[in-house]
């Protein structure tokens, strides 16, 4: 990897590579490197031969009294992760010779510079598209990748390439967030530990709304802002719903996409978070009275149920699976066999396809044990034969010792990740959603809900506390579906009900006791769409998840239905681990 710092060297070594009909792409960052950096990255190499990074941290689009003076830099450190992410040429130019002070020129983006980040950052997005246009100046890439963190910047570099034909293809890569929801970025590094607990609000909002989206874009702006003007800790700057081409405000009902974007100060910090928005509930019914959508709000369907996993520390079973492994002799096999001194660095590898989850719990037990780890292929990154998932460097004792804890929950975790993603692409076109259950292993719930988000499905409850699900038990103790669900609504204050029925006379019960969330159990295929309609015929939008009898064979015939969400258990009580290896 080579590592320059001006304009002519850059070019001067691309040259050659270009007459040799490689194709180049560059990703440009600040430094400060984190996993989201580095998902970029292997888009990159995907599409292209050579890959470039730039890391210079821009003092155009800092305004007067923001931190560029204290914005982390780290070198070396983000070195350290280029090189072994197969990073080409890493261009990191020093700022006053490639910002001067008697530059005249800016690109400005009009319009689309001035809203959102541009209004409350005047400036900033100027400072953007200037030092973007001079490094694909230099650089002359075929494709330039960006990430959708900064979601307004992606459509502002677009339009800019458009507009001045470029001739660069922009690709965008995902939002990569902790396993706790909270967005990647390299200001994370200013929280304190409450301060980034706080943080979670903008995440949590944000997966509150894309899973309770309907198509009413003010009922999800209130509801954005709300949550962030109720959240400790958070000052809220703006909380928008915008198409996502043109970032135009959305009001009234949304039958296309949309994108939901937050900005807010926590502590010294300003964070920035946004989610795409799709309708998942399909049938949203009939505009409903006020009264009738307050209840809705607060009870309402099942997917208000789903949040992102609250993960905020390391869990316990970081600790519990290091102690089932070691005792006060440690690993006899590895210090009877290797030496004290010896240093090695390998790599997890997939060996066999599937989807990454776990990677942050899995580098932690290296971690715990003193390996530097590096996580390469983030949670729910797509994975290959013979992808390397992480990174590991160390005493190779330490590396030996950790290696079966890391790879249990790994290749578990994955396992769940994989399953989920089968069953997703079955149900695709569907518009139904995979569901988790609480059917978990016991200390692995968290985890295990994180690698179903990772597979693409979407979360059930994480707690009895989370809200109510009147299942047939419940049914019989209270003397019935209608008493059952009455007293379950009266109970729930700002909880979501749903009600398991497992008879088309039991659902009319629960619809007629006022369920707008129902489970189906073990309908069969022959009842399923006549529950479904009966559900849709209902004066509110009513939430229809099916369960029970659910297999891969099955699942679609079940989403073709017309229910809104499929609940399967054996996304974590039966996934198969997936295949992966620690190879030296
Ligand atoms: P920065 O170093 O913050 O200027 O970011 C450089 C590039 O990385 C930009 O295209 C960002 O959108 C992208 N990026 C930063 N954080 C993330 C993340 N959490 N997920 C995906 N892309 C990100």
């Amino acid at each position: 990897m080579h590592v320059l710092s001006t304009a002519a060297q850059v070019r001067a070594a691309l040259a050659p590579l270009r007459r040799a009909g490689r194709t180049v792409a560059l990703v440009p960052t600040m430094g400060a490197l984190h996993p989201g950096h580095l998902s970029l990255v292997r888009l990159a190499r995907e599409c292209a031969d050579v890959v470039v990074v730039s890391i210079f941290v821009n003092p155009l689009q800092f305004g007067p009294g923001e931190d560029l003076t204290a914005y982390p830099r780290d070198l070396d450190g983000d070195l350290a992760q280029l090189d072994p992410a197969g990073v080409h040429l890493v261009f990191a130019p020093g700022a006053g010779a490639f910002t001067p002070p008697d530059r005249h020129t800016v690109v400005t983006v009009t319009g689309l510079s001035t809203v959102l980040e541009g209004a409350s950052r005047p400036g900033h997005l100027d400072g953007v598209t200037t030092v973007v246009a001079k490094l694909l100046g230099v650089v002359q890439p075929d494709f330039a990748v960006f990430g959708e963190k900064d979601y307004q910047q992606l459509v502002v570099l677009r339009t800019m390439v458009a507009d001045l034909d470029l001739g660069v293809e922009l690709l965008a890569a995902p939002l990569v967030r902790e396993p706790d929801g909270l967005a990647l970025s390299s200001r994370n590094a200013y929280l304190s530990a409450r301060e980034r607990r706080q943080a979670l609000a903008l995440s949590a909002a944000l997966a509150e709304v894309r899973v309770t989206w309907d198509g009413d874009a003010d009922r999800a702006r209130s509801l954005l802002a709300s949550r962030l003007r109720s959240a400790p800790g958070v000052r809220p700057d703006y909380a928008e719903v915008v198409d996502p081409e043109t970032l135009a405000p959305l009001h009234g009902m949304v039958t296309g996409p949309a994108r939901a974007l937050v900005a807010a100060g926590v502590g010294r910090t300003r964070l920035i978070d946004n989610v795409g928005l799709q309708t998942l509930n399909r049938h949203p019914g009939p505009r409903r009275s006020a009264d009738h959508q307050d209840r809705h709000d607060a009870h309402a369907g099942a997917p208000s149920m789903s949040a992102p996993p609250r993960l905020t520390e390391l869990p316990p079973v970081v600790a519990l699976a290091l102690a089932e492994d070691l005792d006060a002799a440690g690993d006899l096999t590895s210090l009877a066999t290797v030496d004290e001194g010896l240093l090695v660095s390998g790599a997890v590898v997939a060996r066999a396809a599937g989807v990454a989850a776990g990677t942050q719990v899995a580098a932690a037990v290296f971690a715990a044990v003193g390996v530097d780890v590096a996580v390469v292929l983030p949670d729910g990154s797509a994975l290959a034969v013979g992808d390397a998932m992480m990174t590991v460097a160390g005493p190779a004792r330490a590396v030996l010792t950790a290696e079966r804890t890391a790879l249990n929950l790994l290749t578990h975790l994955s396992g769940v990740a994989t399953l989920t993603a089968r069953y997703v692409a079955e149900v695709d076109g569907t518009g139904a959603v995979i569901r988790d259950t609480r059917k978990t292993l016991p200390g692995l719930r968290l985890l295990e809900k994180a690698a179903v988000l990772a597979g693409g499905g979407v979360n059930h409850r994480f707690n009895l506390s989370d809200g109510l699900l009147v299942k047939d038990n419940h049914v019989v103790a209270a003397g019935g579906v209608g008493p059952a669900t009455r007293r379950a609504l009266a109970a729930a204050g700002d909880l979501p009900v749903q009600v398991e029925v497992d008879s088309l006379e039991q659902l009319d019960e629960a619809l007629n006791a006022g369920a707008i969330a129902v489970l189906l159990d073990n309908f069969g295929l022959n009842d399923l769409p006549a529950a479904v309609a009966r559900c849709r015929a209902a004066e509110l939008a009513v939430f229809v998840e099916a369960s029970g009898g659910v297999s891969l064979e099955t699942v679609w015939a079940i989403a073709s239905s017309g229910v809104d969400a499929i609940a399967v258990g054996a996304l974590t009580h039966s996934a198969p681990a997936l295949d992966l290896g620690l190879d030296l």
